[in-house]
């Protein structure tokens, strides 16, 4: 464990939780903005270098708070210029936190716990179990280190961080308050200043909080389906026997009529071999989409040891993928890249590489589903 230091930690507070502070202090409310700026868009920690700030507040300031991201265990840079970080949280457990860059894009994969309780059958994070919920500063964190390791730029002018995916280690809609706080910040331009539609939370169908969701935030949903029928989706995705397939779709389509736009969901779809990748389930899927304005993501399996499942072979990938766009789907298949690091979709487990060992694995690149350049699929519902 983390020792606890007793501080208010800064880091995690959205703009009215930060004036709320400064009015507890008996200070002026405009010092929650000159703080911010500090904290996320120059990526500073230490009070003293806050200089617009009089030397009596930061004296002040430093024996009340403190600015504390999750601790840095190890920072990968692949060659094709992905990046992971692990990085410690104070339950004492390790999360990962993914950047992938790829043209004009740079996105930013985000752990909402440390552990997932889901046991989704084909994921090694759900394989640990769940440990912890991260506080809202772990999750924001890992963009406040992102983001510090490309030099702190204003929230403004042109950044490495473009999109921000909630699609690493464990169900952000299980910890909805701090995951909400943390995209909050995201957008805020006294935060990241990403744009909602580039912000993306992804959920296994935790149907009741989709629906909580949309009381909140505007974000844009990525529903991770991977079967188009409810026995085999109960097979892979335990939720599914809480809520099924069509309460899901339900839920998934009322969020998005909210949004109000023309905006999509984005469906992710894990392949497995002779599990859920046969023409068939291409078929049964084309059906139970029809009615759901959407894009694919076809994420081909990632293997890890004793998974119990394979990747599908390029050709039953490319056969899958066309079955759906003859029938006017979006689809993208991940794209991998990279060999020196271990970054992949569902691989994450919060444990610093053995590059050697572990050389052969592959990253999959999550931009695809943050795709808010992408103008939406006119042919997305057939
Ligand atoms: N818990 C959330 C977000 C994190 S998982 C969710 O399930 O949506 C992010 C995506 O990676 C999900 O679509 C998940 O199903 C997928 N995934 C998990 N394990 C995988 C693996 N071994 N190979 C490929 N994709 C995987
Ligand atoms: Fe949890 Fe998502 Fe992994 Fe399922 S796929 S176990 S919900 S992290």
């Amino acid at each position: 464990m983390i020792a606890t230091t007793g501080k208010t930690n800064l880091l995690g507070l959205t703009q009215p939780e930060m004036e709320k502070f400064f009015d507890s202090i008996g200070e002026k409310r405009f010092r929650a903005g000159q703080v911010m700026k500090w904290i996320h868009h120059f990526g500073v920690d230490d009070f003293d270098a806050m200089t617009n700030v009089s030397k009596a507040l930061r004296d002040k300031l430093k024996a009340i708070a403190e600015v504390r991201g999750p601790e840095v265990v190890s920072e990968d840079i692949s060659s094709d210029g992905t990046r992971k970080w692990v990085v410690r949280v104070e339950s004492g457990s390790c999360v990962e936190t993914v950047y992938i860059p790829s043209g004009k894009r740079g996105t930013l994969c985000v752990s909402s716990q440390a552990g997932c309780a889901l046991d989704c059958s084909f994921c090694s994070t759900g394989k640990q179990g769940f440990n912890s919920n991260l506080t809202a500063a772990e999750v924001i964190g890992q963009v406040w280190i992102a983001n510090k390791s490309f030099g702190s730029v204003p929230a403004t002018i042109d950044r490495a961080i473009t999109n921000v995916v909630m699609m690493g280690m464990g169900e952000p809609l299980l910890n909805f308050d701090n995951v909400i706080s943390a995209m909050q910040l995201m957008m805020d331009d006294l935060g990241y200043g990403i744009s909602k539609r580039r912000v993306t939370l992804s959920t296994s169908g935790v149907v009741p909080m989709i629906d909580e969701l949309a009381k909140h935030i505007d974000v844009s949903l990525a529903l991770s389906l991977h079967a188009p029928n409810d026995e085999l989706r109960s097979q892979l995705v335990p939720i599914n026997k809480k809520y099924p397939l069509a309460m899901l779709l339900d839920s998934c389509r009322r969020y998005m009529a909210n949004l109000g736009e023309k905006r999509v969901l984005t469906v992710e779809y894990t392949l497995l071999k002779d599990v859920n990748d046969h023409v068939d389930h291409a078929r049964e899927m084309i059906e139970l989409l029809k009615d759901t304005p959407c894009k694919i993501n076809l994420i081909p399996f990632n293997p890890f040891p004793h998974s119990g499942y394979e990747r599908p072979s390029n050709n039953a990938i490319r056969r899958f993928q066309e079955l759906l766009q003859q029938a006017g789907y979006n689809v993208t298949v991940r794209t991998t890249r990279g060999e020196d690091i271990d970054a992949a979709c569902g691989q994450l487990v919060g444990q610093v590489n053995d590059r050697t060992r572990r050389s052969s694995r592959l990253i999959a690149a999550r931009e695809l589903n943050a795709d808010a350049d992408s103008a939406p699929n006119a042919a997305s519902a057939p």
